[in-house]
């Protein structure tokens, strides 16, 4: 595997569909090193990773998309965020020691929801959601796209340990010939149907694309990079403790002398002391932006 965390789009010549590819290794193994996870659950969790980032190429601003899964099994929370297109962090919450055996989405969270939030940069928040009632979270997502975007998509995801992989096609609006465009659609999707697990866990994106595609005139992009990045901040944790209220934050000053918060997405710590902690709630203070 050589197209350690990077996503590119695709187009076919002639044809009204495009498509992206991604792949995480050190951005994966960096999130997935802030618990210890059982493989199938970090195999699960790869999985959304890697789709938040695929997801983010489909979105036509820049802004924030995240996939949170929200259950009554052993898990509880499954959430991805994808960041500029390039920024991922995510977490799992839940007993994940309990979840290590299950078989499908069902065995992991029981009764699922699955929410898309889409927060264009500026622009007004979207959200969708749908049952998290298939085996898999790629046919989750392309009921989704059915029911938002009335567009014919088509998911591939998967992980182990060290990578996490995915590949997304879907139709583009056209009203052009249909009987061409539903025929084309047959076509590339019945291939991407037969693309293996352990092809797309081990071979470049190069490699994966031409195996399947390579006499339908696939072009491929450029790469853009992918990272670990956690948006948290002492300002934003700050911000946090104010509206959880004065009374609360004080009883934990006065229990504990100061105030620890650790960041769950990336174990980075903020501490505030007892005057840092006063100067928060002082009335007169300006606000914070
Ligand atoms: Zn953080």
């Amino acid at each position: 595997m050589t197209d350690h965390d990077t996503l590119q789009k695709f187009l076919f010549d002639g044809t009204d569909i495009r498509g992206e590819i991604s792949s995480l290794v050190s951005s994966y193994q960096a999130i997935i090193a802030q618990q210890k996870y059982p493989e199938s659950v970090a195999a699960l969790f790869g999985e959304f990773l890697v789709a938040a980032s695929l997801l983010s190429a489909t979105l036509k601003y820049p802004g924030i998309i995240t996939i949170q899964a929200t259950g009554a099994g052993p898990l509880k929370t499954i959430m991805a965020e994808c960041t500029q297109g390039d920024k991922l962090r995510g977490i799992v919450r839940g007993d994940l020691d309990a979840a290590a055996n299950a078989q499908n989405l069902q065995g992991f969270l029981g009764s699922a929801t699955l929410a898309i939030t889409i927060e264009p940069e500026g622009g007004e928040r979207y959200q969708g959601i749908v049952p998290l009632d298939a085996d898999h979270l790629s046919e989750c997502l392309e009921h989704y796209f059915d029911q938002s975007e009335q567009l014919p998509t088509q998911i591939k995801l998967c992980a182990n340990q060290q990578v996490a992989s995915g590949v997304l096609i879907q139709q583009m609006p056209s009203s052009e010939d249909h009987e061409k465009i539903d025929a084309d659609w047959q076509h590339i999707s019945a291939l991407l149907d037969t693309l293996k697990t352990e092809e797309q866990l081990n071979l470049p994106h190069s490699e994966q694309l031409y195996r399947l595609f390579h006499e339908d005139g696939v072009r491929l992009f450029e790469p853009q990079h992918l990272n670990f990045f956690c948006s948290c901040s002492r300002q934003r944790t700050e911000r946090a403790l104010v509206s959880l209220g004065a009374p609360e934050v004080l009883d934990i000053v006065e229990e504990q002398g100061s105030v620890l918060i650790t960041c769950e997405f990336c174990d980075e710590q903020y501490q505030f002391n007892e005057q840092q902690v006063k100067e928060m709630f002082r009335q007169d203070k300006p606000t914070l932006h």
